[in-house]
């Protein structure tokens, strides 16, 4: 495991100091695609952000930003007090990438493994954000399973490879690819996680259509949704959940500083790339392209300041 330590000592989070006698550890992933884990240093290490965990894996580093016993704040609940917590980072092709999937897994296996063997914890004190909400220790969060979904991965298996690892036996990583075009019809999983994402699009870009029921079928209502998603996105409007409407629907539009929130330093950071003070990513430049017309521009940042959106 390439662990590196960057604290961020500026986060009020690092400031504050607080401790915790580690209860368990909260697997989260961060639903920011093409975000690798070096890249969260600077967007974290800030007087004025409150959130922090005590670490991001990639697929080849883990970087830590806080001493583990530190009190982090990941999960807006309880568990702050109890877990230490780390975000898996997402690829930009975070449905299809099993080679990226495959090394990530990899190295949360490691890392808890060994935050397990440092605080003498086991597999059964690992929990995802998803069990944390659950539990009704941690804020509504479906990570990082929204993401393990898409190659057949739970946390019950997460907990059987940390269990191995302890007992310092290898671990094989085979994801594999669920299917991903949805249309009216279908059923399962996949339907469940457009139907969430949908539900987060509609308040993210005040789309017209009633909160959809998360019953994993994909009834008229849920085509509808589609319908009403693609067009805000400009993509063909045909109400059938395939690749590019996936692509679409895995942006945060408007957190384009990504700090789960969507506010006016969003809209704040939109002006300074239209007046060429910041240069954005691929993946920022979608996350801050509200109106999808396909370039950034001070609408946008206009649009940003009409949304308030939690990160999902
Ligand atoms: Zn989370």
């Amino acid at each position: 495991m390439n662990l590196q330590q960057t604290y961020i000592t500026k986060n009020d989070c690092y400031q504050a100091g607080r401790t915790i006698t580690p209860k368990g550890i909260m697997v989260h992933s961060t639903a920011t695609p093409g975000v690798m884990a070096p890249s969260w240093y600077s967007r974290w290490n800030r007087a004025d952000l409150a959130v922090a965990v005590h670490a991001f894996v990639d697929d080849t580093v883990v970087c830590q930003h806080l001493p583990w016993n530190h009190r982090a704040w990941h999960c807006a609940d309880s568990g702050n007090n109890t877990h230490i917590a780390f975000e898996m980072c997402e690829p930009t092709d975070w449905k299809t990438n099993q080679t990226y999937f495959t090394a990530c897994y990899q190295n949360a296996v490691e890392l808890t493994a060994y935050l397990c063997r440092l605080y003498s914890l086991n597999e059964n004190h690992v929990i995802s954000h998803k069990e944390g909400y659950q539990k009704g220790i941690a804020s509504n969060h479906g990570d990082p399973e929204h993401w393990w979904t898409h190659f057949g991965y739970t946390m019950d298996m997460f907990r059987a490879d940390v269990k191995r690892k302890l007992a310092d036996k290898p671990i094989t990583v085979t994801p594999v690819i669920l299917p991903q075009t949805v249309q009216q019809g279908d059923s399962g999983d996949a339907v469940t996680s457009l139907q969430k994402r949908l539900n987060h699009m509609q308040i993210a870009l005040a789309l017209a259509f009633n909160p959809l029921t998360v019953d994993g079928i994909f009834g008229a209502k849920t085509r509808e949704a589609v319908r009403a998603f693609q067009t805000a996105r400009k993509l063909s409007v045909d109400g059938i959940a395939g690749p590019k409407t996936w692509a679409a629907l895995g942006y945060n539009y408007g957190d384009v500083n990504a700090d789960g929130k969507v506010n006016a330093a969003d809209a704040l950071n939109v002006l300074q790339a239209v007046v060429g003070k910041r240069t954005f990513d691929a993946s920022q430049q979608q996350t801050a392209d509200m109106d999808a017309d396909g370039k950034v521009g001070a609408q946008d940042a206009n649009l940003i300041l009409r949304r308030t959106v939690n990160k999902q």
